[in-house]
């Protein structure tokens, strides 16, 4: 069983994965890492690449301000299709 002892410091969202700072609780070293973005939000265990002490970190969820850009887009399709029913009506 692994514990968390693994603190994800800071992160940032790249269009291919997740860059991460990390803090490993055992060694107080600091090193960067990147996961696949399907990890997002969740739980993930691996093993300190300085002390080699095996634990789990919890992966940030994208940021509300990066959800934002990809339901603007979906809102201008929508009104596309509104337009179309006032056409032909009697
Ligand atoms: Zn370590």
């Amino acid at each position: 069983m692994a514990n968390t002892i693994f603190r994800v410091q800071s992160h940032k969202f790249s269009q291919d994965n997740i860059q991460t700072t990390v803090v490993c609780a055992k060694c107080d070293e600091i090193f960067s890492k990147e996961f696949p973005l399907d990890l997002e939000g969740q739980t993930i265990e691996f093993k300190c690449p300085v002390c080699g002490a095996p634990g789990e970190a919890d992966l940030p969820y994208k940021s509300a301000e990066e959800r934002e850009e990809l339901e603007e887009d979906f809102e201008e399709v929508e009104e596309e299709e509104g337009e179309e029913e006032f056409e032909d009506d009697y």
